[in-house]
């Protein structure tokens, strides 16, 4: 069996993003880039699963800039095999993610796709769903626990107030959610052997997918700024105060 794990490059998590002064977007100019974090649980998760012998290869991709190979690499040195880079400059919306994703499904032919429940640049959260319905397989989202046995998954979705499970017969798409695992680091010989490991670049034209943007960012701001709070004495001093401001 063969798991495809799709892999974003996006701003890093610990970095506080700053808005362009015109608005139009979020200023990237050396700024670190990362995994997104949800995919790096996706190809642990991956990883695990060729180790516990239910998978035999695991393929990273990603769409993006020339930059994303170092994702891939960060990929390979975690345990993938092998990755696939189409590569663009373009900005790329989950809808052209998910089209491109599922024509790389159909010649790579995987039994499961595993991606991040969303990506932490753009908090989209509909990728994996896209990929699900362009090929019309099954899909269990928000992924706690992954149980692959036979030609059906059980997975343990996250949802309000508990877990919901579900079983889904492959091929399918899973998406992970925070809690599934705890991503291993890349040793430095395991970096070193990613760099020997076989990565394909390709471009959206040779997939014949139009990755033409069909929606418009009119403004991206900053979240308000909140105003400074006050202290006060005691819980009667507390109570007074709220009652003056009409909250209590
Ligand atoms: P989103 O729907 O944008 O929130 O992304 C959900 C998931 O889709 C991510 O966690 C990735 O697994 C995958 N994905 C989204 N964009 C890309 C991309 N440009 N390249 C590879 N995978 C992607």
């Amino acid at each position: 069996m063969k798991i495809l794990v799709p892999v974003k490059r996006v701003i890093d998590y610990n970095v506080k993003p700053r808005v362009k002064a015109d608005g139009s977007g979020v200023d990237l100019d050396n700024v670190k880039m990362s995994m997104n974090p949800f995919d790096e649980i996706a190809v642990e998760e991956a990883i695990k699963q060729k180790e516990a012998g239910k998978a035999e290869e695991v393929v990273a991709v990603s769409i993006g800039p020339a930059k994303a190979q170092e994702t891939l690499r960060t990929a390979l040195a975690m345990g993938a095999d092998r990755a696939i880079l189409i590569s663009t400059d373009e900005t790329v919306e989950p809808l052209a993610v998910a089209k491109l994703l599922a024509k790389v499904v159909e010649e790579e032919a995987p039994q499961v796709v595993i991606l991040g429940k969303q990506a932490i640049d753009d908090d989209s959260n509909q990728t994996g769903q896209m990929l699900g319905a362009l090929l019309g397989w099954g899909q269990a989202t928000f992924a706690n626990t992954v149980e692959i046995d036979g030609d059906a998954a059980t997975v343990a979705r996250e949802i309000d107030g508990g877990l919901q499970t579900v079983k889904v017969n492959l091929p399918a798409i899973i998406t992970v959610d925070l809690r599934l695992n705890e991503p291993r680091y890349a040793t430095l010989p395991n970096i070193m052997k990613a760099k020997k490991k076989p990565m394909d670049t390709k471009s959206p034209d040779d997939y014949g997918v139009d990755i033409t943007p069909r929606l418009k960012t009119l403004n991206v701001s900053e979240p308000p700024v909140r105003s400074a709070g006050i202290k006060v004495e005691d819980v009667d001093a507390l109570v007074a105060k709220l009652k003056d401001m009409g909250v209590a």
